[in-house]
């Protein structure tokens, strides 16, 4: 059994554990199996280095660290102000921006930083600099109720859902959508793609207070020296949303036109995606929000998780090795390998391919809902999510969609030859599943027929798949 330090440390933390509760050392344990087991082509998702990981596990999770760095509402942080500026130092390096806050605990915690800074840096609001003087717990009902009436009805242009924007872009259920008065661009119906034209047309007449880029499920790169030309035709506050690709920013896989903190007023982001740091999120901006986006917490985030940033810190600084680069490029080889693999067998992809690191069936294709698709591929070992494609006739619930994404196996070391065999077995599975039928006898939107053999067949190629490609390979739980 090795001993070295990474499987020493893991088993070390599991022993202590199950000394209070074996259940969750049991699930801890029942977790790292699982992921070495499935071929995870979820494409928000990827595997944080064990330093990553390790620097989440410890005393600075006790603190309170309400403030920023040097200004505190609790005393003695002076442990956490070094790994939160440590943490901002590398993303500011990283990403060349001016500042960096890297308190959000999540993407959507992160955009809602960036709506409130924004909507205080343009909207002239008494109640707000009256907030902004205080603690919030200080402020009465009355002085909320007028910072309502003050904020409300400002403008926001994102991408559509449907389109591959995200739910805080403005979706209209979310609290995005309800803060300011939205409206959604689309994409070309033919190709898929962004229509600047379009954009801009939308702008012109809803004049929006942001403009936003950014999504969840869009295969190409944005030009967002376009996009930032729009949003100064209309004087709006040009936001990217960059939660999917960080990692491609970093590692300078994007960059020029299709890098966003160049031509962003305010560019936001997760940090276990692409980028493959901790559950997290970050904000980058220039000097003249940065005021705004420090008052982050306690306005709109409850209190910073300082082992996180700790570990937001270790994961930047892996992010600022050249190596990244070569994983960023990595991501997006793969990615259009595995386009080009199922494309070759005869798949359905929206845009008809891909430049980032995700894909998006179209299983209309192969006569399925997303959620059929998905079950039977999970059926065959083979983890991806369901999700709309432009225009879908299926609804947000059942969908047309598969979306696939390479950020994770790329991490494991699978390249261009396994993406192919990916491909095919993707391909195998969606060609033999078929629609099934509901207790009335009509077609169903949720059931599937798909030999259980067959099903096994794929989930044992899947992980002869993964065999050389060991993940965590140097942690032996024993
Ligand atoms: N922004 C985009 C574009 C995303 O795709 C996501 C998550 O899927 C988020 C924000 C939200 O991130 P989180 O789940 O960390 O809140």
């Amino acid at each position: 059994m090795p001993r070295n330090a990474e499987s020493t440390a893991f088993r070390s933390a599991l022993e202590v554990i199950r000394g209070v509760e074996p259940r969750v050392a049991d699930a801890i344990g029942a977790e790292l199996a699982d992921q070495r087991e499935s071929l995870k082509l979820i494409a928000s998702e990827n595997y944080a280095s064990p330093a990553t990981l390790l620097a989440m596990g410890n005393w600075l999770s006790d603190k309170y660290a309400e403030g920023t760095v040097g200004r505190r509402f609790y005393a003695g942080c002076q442990n956490v102000d070094t790994v939160e500026a440590l943490a901002a130092e590398h993303a500011r390096e990283l990403f060349g921006a001016a500042h960096a806050y890297v308190q959000p605990h999540s993407g959507i915690d992160a955009n809602l930083v960036a709506f409130w800074a924004i909507l205080a840096d343009r909207v002239e609001s008494p109640a707000l600099k009256k907030a902004q003087a205080r603690h919030v717990n200080d402020l009465t009902e009355a002085d909320w109720f007028a910072l309502r009436r003050e904020l409300g009805d400002q403008r926001m242009l994102g991408m559509s859902l449907d389109a591959g924007g995200h739910l805080t872009h403005g979706f209209r259920p979310n609290i995005s959508g309800k803060m300011f008065d939205q409206r959604s661009y689309g994409t070309d119906p033919d190709t898929g793609l962004v229509d600047y034209d379009r954009v801009a047309e939308a702008a012109r007449e809803f004049r929006p207070l942001v403009l936003v880029a950014g999504y969840s499920a869009y295969p190409r790169k944005i030009n967002f020296r376009i996009m930032r030309e729009i949003a100064d035709s209309v004087g709006a506050t040009f936001m990217v949303d960059m939660a999917h690709f960080a990692g491609l920013v970093a590692g300078k896989v994007f960059t020029g036109d299709f890098d966003p903190v160049p031509h962003a007023h305010i560019v936001t982001s997760t940090t276990h995606k692409s980028l493959r740091g901790p559950r997290g999120g970050l904000v980058l901006c220039g000097p003249e929000l940065a005021d705004q986006v420090d008052r982050g917490c306690p306005m709109v985030l409850g209190g910073p998780l300082p082992h996180v940033m700790a570990a937001k810190a270790v994961a930047l600084a892996e992010a600022r090795r050249p190596d990244f680069a070569d994983y960023a490029r990595q991501i997006v080889d793969n990615a259009q390998a595995l386009a080009e693999g199922l494309l070759r067998r005869g798949a359905k992809l929206v845009t008809g391919g891909t430049d980032n690191h995700l894909v998006l069936i179209d299983v209309t294709g192969y006569g399925l809902t997303g959620r059929q698709a998905e079950q039977a591929l999970l059926d065959s070992g083979i983890v991806t999510n369901r999700n709309a494609v432009p225009q879908d006739p299926n609804g947000a619930w059942y969908t047309s969609g598969i979306r696939i994404g390479t950020p994770a196996l790329t991490t494991r070391g699978l390249g261009t030859a396994e993406m192919d065999t990916t491909a095919e077995l993707i391909h195998v599975v969606l060609s033999q599943t078929s629609a099934g039928v509901g207790p009335d006898g009509t077609a169903s939107k949720a059931k599937y027929v798909l030999d259980p053999a067959l099903a096994d067949k794929i989930s044992r190629q899947a992980s002869e798949l993964l065999t050389g490609f060991p993940l965590y390979p140097a942690v032996e739980l024993g």
